[in-house]
């Protein structure tokens, strides 16, 4: 997926496009809390928002998108990093999504092994995982936010479905 393409999102231009963005979102109850994006969800465990530009299809992450529509455009080969460590967040604040550069990323990383993260890092997360956790937050926040499903699913600790 060409996630790192140049994106405008313009607040007059694409106003459906960003009510059906703004359909797909969940927000946590405080200020502190993520906002999950609650639709498509990539074998990744990163979001799928699709939309249609001068006639042409085009999948975009949702956390990049946000930041789009909230700085009016995001630049080739900006990306959209989450400082909380949740990839289904679409929260553009300090603590939440923020743009950076790859180089940034991989900072990030490595301050997250070492255990500067917020949640819980499994040393070996692989994409099953991380999917496997975005998943079952959108389906915590289906119905609206349920902080206990919230954190189970945060925690990973879910009951196993027989
Ligand atoms: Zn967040």
């Amino acid at each position: 997926m060409r996630s790192a393409v140049r994106l405008i999102v313009d607040v007059r231009q694409h106003v459906d496009e960003i009510a059906r963005f703004q359909s797909h979102v969940v927000c946590g109850p405080s200020s502190s809390d993520c906002d999950i994006w609650a639709a498509a969800i990539g074998a990744d465990g990163y979001g799928r928002f699709y939309l249609t530009r001068e006639g042409m299809g085009l999948c975009v992450r949702p956390h990049r998108y946000a930041l789009a529509l909230a700085r009016g455009v995001i630049e080739a080969g900006v990306l959209g990093l989450h400082q909380c460590d949740l990839p289904v967040c679409v929260k553009v604040a300090a603590e939440h999504v923020v743009a950076g550069s790859q180089g940034d990323n991989m900072e990030r990383m490595a301050r997250m092994r070492r255990g500067g993260g917020r949640y819980p890092v499994r040393r070996f997360d692989s994409r099953g995982v991380r999917r496997e956790r975005s998943v079952a937050l959108r389906e915590a926040v289906r119905n609206g936010w349920d902080a206990a499903a919230v954190e189970a699913a945060l925690l990973g600790n879910q009951p196993t479905l027989w």
